[in-house]
């Protein structure tokens, strides 16, 4: 039985109608569509003069039956979609039933399959829409499209095709996207020496970018995954109360990373690429005062939603969607990508490793003596030296753009994207080219990191001094440091509290006498949420009477004084969400309050002895670079730079 249908003239008139067919790369990507709906995970494409020649994708998919195999070719004609609601539920990257009619006339086809349950396998071979025959094959379960001699019939259209580098170097582009949202397949692109690459299939899609991108430009991006529920539309009718999900993926890059166009933004919605305005308008918000006016960062956007909160009949070339909730799809990705890099936002040339170490710090000093500095050093204790390591990028090259990796001796391509505000110029660049790549392991990218890093130990700085009793000056083997001394403090004592709470024991401290803090109503009804967490942070705080709270326990480091302000500011903090706050959200607000009131302040005089020790801290810290709200700690100046300034070098 097959399983195409040819769709009802009504809903055939209900999608999205227009050409396909504009120049080889477009062929490519419905073919490679039609391999990745029928499941394949083996894509060896061949291309021929830029594709004008010759373009064949093989797949391992699922086949077609020899019936599928003729009707494939009759226009609306597809297995993907049977009825108008399935429009609204598009889970196939392919659903108009045109691409194959429409290739098949426009060039001399030849399509060989074999459907997994069927013994033989049918070859269909086509020259502009015109049946040459029709033939049993033997073959295994799969497809090859083998499309020849691409505007044979149109010389007028023939005409428009661009060298054979540009085109090639279009299909390239097709084929890396395509490699980007599916890891989990193989993509061999041969039939041009420089474009040619083999991208095994990998996990995590980490590992793909390795492939498709090398490790420099690795090293320049931030990885975030988030993961939130998607409320239910109310009224819809389909509405099953199944929880829902919007899960982000991206990797973006730091702010030292600065592109003149938005060529490196990618942007994929349930493993499509698409371009999108209010996609490429939040990243654009979540950059905002990051980087210059004028200039872009690189980010790979991978977004996965429902298949009924995105249209994609929107265009024939099926790369716009309609978010049904746009403004709810725009603050995420805006919101998860600040996330991500407030965490990561290093000042000065620093590159991170977050996991770099777990040795649990010895705790700060017990503050039973409340006149001592809550960050004094517990008398006799040597710092912990030499375990921390922090490794910093040094001299680095301008980090390399988005364009697949080059081979050395050719030229880098033309991006990946086309920047939607300015159409393509007919510009004939050479094509990108991709080295041929073996899968790469983890270790392996972690590897080439780590080789453009430095390690710095607290055993390699020196505190010099102090500007304005608030800033510690230090050297760094040649370079200079400046640390703002709150927040460095501030970051130690966050994840203090943090790697307390997880384990259940918060140092506390019990006041003699409770303080007593007032409260306006609403805060009454947010504090009534807030009160366990607060509890498992280190407070002891009870309601007492109307309006009122006492507080009979504090953290360990916090002051008295400290305490009703701190208390003040998180409500009023809390207040002005307009959101439903996560648990982990409100204890990391609970642990930044904490961290801030009870840091050591500015205009405090540092000895060396306590310069020593907060250093240590900071840099057994996770985040040693960006306070709990994201500003910096340590700015760094090279020694190149000092040289370079004094016309030493
Ligand atoms: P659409 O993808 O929109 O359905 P196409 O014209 O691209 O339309 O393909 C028509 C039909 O042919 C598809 O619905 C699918 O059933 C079948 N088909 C095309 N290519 C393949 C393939 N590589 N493997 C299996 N089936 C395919
Ligand atoms: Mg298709």
């Amino acid at each position: 039985m097959s399983r195409i249908r040819l769709l009802p003239e009504a809903l055939a008139n209900k999608i999205a109608a227009g050409e396909v067919v504009e120049r080889p790369a477009s062929v490519v990507k419905e073919l490679m569509e039609n391999s990745l709906d029928a499941g394949a995970r083996n894509l060896e494409i061949t291309v021929q003069a830029g594709g004008k020649r010759l373009i064949r994708v093989l797949d391992d998919g699922e086949g077609m039956t020899p019936d599928d195999a003729l009707l494939a070719f009759e226009r609306h004609a597809t297995s993907k979609i049977r009825r108008a609601e399935d429009l609204s539920q598009i889970h196939t990257l392919g659903f108009r039933g045109e691409a194959l009619p429409s290739i098949a006339g426009v060039s001399r086809l030849l399509m060989e399959t074999r459907a997994k349950e069927e013994k033989v396998g049918t070859a269909v071979e086509i020259a502009g829409s015109r049946m040459v025959g029709v033939r049993e094959i033997a073959r295994a379960a799969g497809t090859t499209l083998t499309v020849r001699d691409l505007f044979f019939n149109l010389p007028a259209r023939k005409k428009f095709l661009r060298a054979d580098r540009t085109e090639m170097g279009h299909v390239v582009n097709v084929v890396t996207q395509y490699a980007l949202a599916h890891p989990e397949g193989r993509f061999a692109l041969a039939g041009s020496e420089s474009g040619k690459f083999d991208f095994q299939a990998v996990d995590p899609l980490r590992d793909r970018l390795f492939q498709v991108f090398g490790g420099e430009l690795l090293g320049q991006l931030v990885e975030l995954e988030e993961e939130l529920p998607l409320p239910s539309a109310s009224g819809s009718p389909q509405d099953t109360g199944s929880a829902e999900k919007l899960r982000i993926h991206a990797f973006v890059s730091k702010p030292e990373v600065q592109k003149p166009n938005r060529r490196s933004l990618y942007f994929f919605v349930n493993r499509r690429m698409v371009r999108d305005r209010i996609l490429m308008h939040a990243l654009g918000e979540a950059y905002r005062r990051i980087l210059p006016e004028g200039t872009f960062p690189v980010a790979l956007v991978f977004i996965e939603m429902p298949f009924g909160e995105v249209d994609v009949n929107v265009h024939p070339s099926k790369t716009e969607v309609r978010f049904r909730r746009q403004s709810m799809i725009h603050d995420c990705l805006r919101e998860a990508v600040r996330k991500a890099l407030m965490e990561a936002r290093p000042q000065a040339a620093f590159s991170i490793q977050p996991e770099r170490m777990e040795v649990e710090p010895p705790l700060v000093p017990e503050t039973a003596d409340r006149r001592a500095p809550t960050w004094l050093p517990r008398s006799g204790r040597a710092p912990v030296a030499g375990t921390a390591s922090l490794p910093l990028t040094v001299g680095e090259p301008a980090p390399a753009g988005l364009e697949p990796r080059s081979d050395p001796q050719t030229p880098a391509g033309p991006a990946a994207m086309d920047d939607p505000s300015t159409p393509a110029p007919g510009r004939d660049p050479p094509p990108p080219t991709c080295a041929a790549s073996a899968p790469v392991s983890r270790e392996q990218a972690e590897a080439i990191r780590a080789a453009s890093a430095i390690t710095i130990s607290p055993a390699h700085i020196h505190p010099l001094g102090q500007i304005e009793d608030s800033f510690i000056v230090a050297s760094d083997r040649g370079s200079l440091l400046i640390i703002d001394q709150h927040v460095a403090h501030e970051r130690v004592l966050f994840e203090k509290v943090l790697r307390q709470r997880a384990k259940g024991r918060v140092e506390s401290q019990r006041l003699l006498l409770p303080l007593i803090v007032e409260l306006n109503p609403r805060q009454q009804i947010l504090l009534d949420d807030l009160t366990p967490e607060l509890n498992a942070c280190g407070f002891e705080v009870e309601p007492f009477g109307r309006r009122t709270l006492a507080v009979k326990a504090l953290p360990a480091d916090l002051g008295p004084s400290d305490c009703s302000r701190l208390l003040g500011e998180l409500l009023e903090g809390l207040e002005k969400e307009d959101r439903e706050v996560s648990p982990e959200r409100v204890r990391e607000k609970i642990a930044a309050s904490v961290a801030c009131h009870a840091a050591i302040k500015v205009n405090t005089h540092l000895d060396r002895a306590k310069m020593v020790w907060l250093i240590d801290e900071l840099l057994k810290t996770r985040y040693p670079m960006t306070c709990p709200h994201g500003r910096p700690v340590i700015l760094r100046y090279e020694k190149n730079e000092i040289l370079k300034a004094f016309k030493r070098i």
